[in-house]
């Protein structure tokens, strides 16, 4: 069957280059080999992270690390910023480990803004908070920089972030941020295969851990930490995944990092355009709308005509191409289309006019 390619927001399209990488032939995770690998792609992770701290692999999707993290990090209370559904999840995640939680929830297609953390911290009850920089249901990114800035008041609150479907796409530095954790699954904008999580910890968030009864084994951050000073990871690896990192890490400093969060921004301006050129409007509140998806309401176009949803996705899927209808309880009221990874201004106008085209099916 011919390939259909992906621009759902996550996974995304594969390229070629990282799949060969992806299927070199295996290594043992113990030996000198990997280490080398390992230790080959470290500096470069640092690099895009903006760190000194060390990058952690983690075999898992980003939901693992997620999951982690409340273990780590949550002995009292956690606050947990709710603007989408994988924010909504994360409080019902934390509860099912047995926390104390707590939600900011905000309408979906806004952000979370720091004036409102601030409020609730200010009660003094939480001693974690968990925040999604780019929440990929709704396609809005909140102010995280101004989120982060509230850590110099609150600097007993563990500050856990999700920039699943935003690092490596947007300037995220994570030391000048202050935040203690910061994690991503490497499917999104990374354009790996979906089974490999990345993130990194503050030295204050691995004391908290240490002093942490039930942090169980596999998403144990110390371990995570004992086993990086060795260039290893707590468990078998992917391996595969590990050399399409490094096969990745290196397109991406060939390319050059600034270059690459402009090519997002890029693409994510001549999506919002198409959008807006065929008369719809984005459900991001404005001033929010996140560079790697564009999260595009479906109903409020000039005249106030629907489009079917289900039948533009049928149609350019016929062209060659995957969008996503809408996710959660915004499903088929919204659609989404990703411009993360690879994507160049080339590749977008391919996708639209597929998408010109099916819409004039409609
Ligand atoms: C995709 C996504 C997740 C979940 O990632 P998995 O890899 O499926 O565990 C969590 N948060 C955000 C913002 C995401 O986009």
């Amino acid at each position: 069957m011919a390939h259909v390619k992906l621009h759902i927001p996550g996974p995304v399209e594969v390229s070629e280059k990282t799949f060969e990488a992806f299927r070199s032939p295996m290594i043992g995770h113990r030996g000198g080999e990997f280490k080398d690998l390992y230790a080959a792609i470290q500096p470069k992770l640092q690099e895009l992270l903006f760190t000194e701290r060390r990058v952690y692999l983690s075999t898992s999707s980003a939901w693992g690390v997620m999951e982690g993290a409340i273990r780590n990090l949550v002995a009292k209370k956690v606050l947990c910023c709710m603007n989408g559904a994988f924010s909504d999840k994360w409080l019902a995640v934390a509860q099912r480990c047995g926390k104390e939680a707590e939600g900011l929830q905000v309408d979906w297609g806004s952000p979370i803004r720091a004036e409102a953390i601030d409020a609730k911290l200010s009660s003094g009850e939480f001693d974690a908070m968990t925040v999604i920089h780019n929440e990929t249901s709704t396609g809005v990114m909140s102010p995280i920089y101004d989120i982060a800035a509230l850590k110099k008041k609150y600097p007993d609150v563990m500050f856990i972030v999700d920039t699943v479907s935003s690092m490596s796409a947007v300037k995220l530095e994570f030391d000048a941020l202050g935040i203690d954790v910061m994690l991503a699954g490497t499917q999104k904008a990374f354009a790996l295969p979906p089974g490999l999580a990345l993130f990194a910890c503050s030295e204050a968030a691995l004391d908290k851990a240490s002093k942490m009864p039930d942090r169980g084994y596999y998403f144990d951050f110390l371990e995570f930490q004992k086993n990086a000073e060795k260039d290893m990871t707590p468990s078998t690896p992917s391996i595969g995944h590990v050399y399409a990192l490094k096969s990745k890490l290196e397109d991406i400093f060939e390319e050059g990092l600034e270059a690459r969060f402009s090519r997002h921004q890029k693409t994510a301006q001549m999506t919002r355009d198409w959008a807006q050129g065929h008369g719809f409007t984005l459900f991001p509140e404005p001033g929010f709308e996140s560079v790697t998806l564009t999260c595009i309401n479906n109903g409020a176009r000039e005249g106030g005509t629907r489009i079917d949803v289900p039948k533009l996705i049928k149609s350019t899927q016929e062209r060659g191409f995957l969008i996503n209808g809408g996710y959660g309880k915004i499903k088929g009221i919204t659609f989404r289309i990703s411009h993360m990874g690879d994507e160049t201004e080339e590749s977008m106008k391919q996708l639209f006019a597929a998408l010109d085209e099916g819409l004039k099916e409609q």
